[in-house]
């Protein structure tokens, strides 16, 4: 049991690559917390893990934008188990647009729910590992941390912008015993992803076949698909290593699609 007893915050936990990494997590002996938008998803998720770890899986209701709720969502936590031993900052969304179109009010709202919501859970765990001395956070990038794509102009942006912050939590971190990395997954078939496909269809004028196997596999060593259980396999890495060693880092795992 690499994570026995240690309390997991994983945001956006509800579905796809979150719900991945808390099964995992709770596979390894931790006490997961399902943060997500909806309370009811999260609780449906938090309820499946239980099924099987009782007692060591918890919803809360969070949207990542706001700091009221990421505050008492944090509350809640430190309430039922004391501590935050690691964040998972993983939640987030796609919008996809030419620059050109891209509406303002939707640019906004994609950086908020990536780098505010990185921004506001961090800053809520922090005080509790700092006040033992130990924790990893781990937030949720993207081969767009390091690749851009056309239409994804916000997505790019605010990916690339989860490599600069982890760096300054490291930085700030070393020497409470706090580490930060990011994971940088190439596609993962996830509600996320098939709600892009006929978009990018529509919008490439090419077919849906050809978004996946052109423009989402093309790259790749073996046009295969990353899986959420890959990435999963990565955050427990991050979370469970045992020293300073690897902080401040950020892990491609994408089929050999961006290497570097
Ligand atoms: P998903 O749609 O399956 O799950 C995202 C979850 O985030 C949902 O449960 C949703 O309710 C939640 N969420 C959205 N907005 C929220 C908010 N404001 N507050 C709290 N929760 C919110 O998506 P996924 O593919 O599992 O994506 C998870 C993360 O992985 C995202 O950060 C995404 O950018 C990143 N990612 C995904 C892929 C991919 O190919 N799927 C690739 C690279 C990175």
């Amino acid at each position: 049991m690499k994570l026995e007893n240690k309390v997991c915050i994983v945001t956006g936990a509800a579905s796809g690559i979150g719900k991945a990494i808390a099964a995992l997590y709770a596979a390894e002996g931790a006490k997961v917390v399902i943060a997500d938008l909806n309370k009811h998803a999260a609780q449906a998720a938090a309820d499946e893990i239980a099924a099987t770890h009782p007692g060591n899986a918890m919803a809360v209701a969070m949207d990542v934008t706001s700091e009221e709720q990421v505050n008492a969502g944090v509350a809640e936590v430190i309430a039922a188990w004391g501590t935050v031993d690691v964040l998972v900052s993983n939640a987030g969304i796609q919008i996809v647009h030419p620059l050109e179109d891209y509406p303002f009010a939707e640019w906004k709202k994609m950086l908020a729910i990536h780098l505010d919501g990185a921004f506001l859970t961090s800053k809520a765990v922090l005080p509790h590992m700092y006040a033992q001395g130990s924790g990893s956070i781990i937030l949720m990038g993207s081969v767009h941390s390091k690749e851009a794509s056309p239409l994804k102009s916000a997505y790019v942006t605010a990916k690339h912008g989860l490599i600069g912050l982890a760096k300054v939590i490291a930085k700030e971190g070393g020497k409470k015993g706090v580490r930060a990395n990011v994971i940088c997954p190439g596609f993962v078939r996830t509600p996320l992803v098939d709600k892009q496909i006929p978009e990018q269809a529509a919008q490439l004028g090419i077919s849906e076949d050809e978004v996946i196997r052109k423009v989402m596999l093309g790259g790749t060593v073996d046009g295969e698909f990353t899986t959420a259980e890959d990435i999963a396999e990565v955050a427990l890495f991050f979370a469970a290593f045992g020293s300073n060693a690897l902080t401040g880092q950020s892990l491609l795992a994408s089929h050999g699609w961006f290497m570097e």
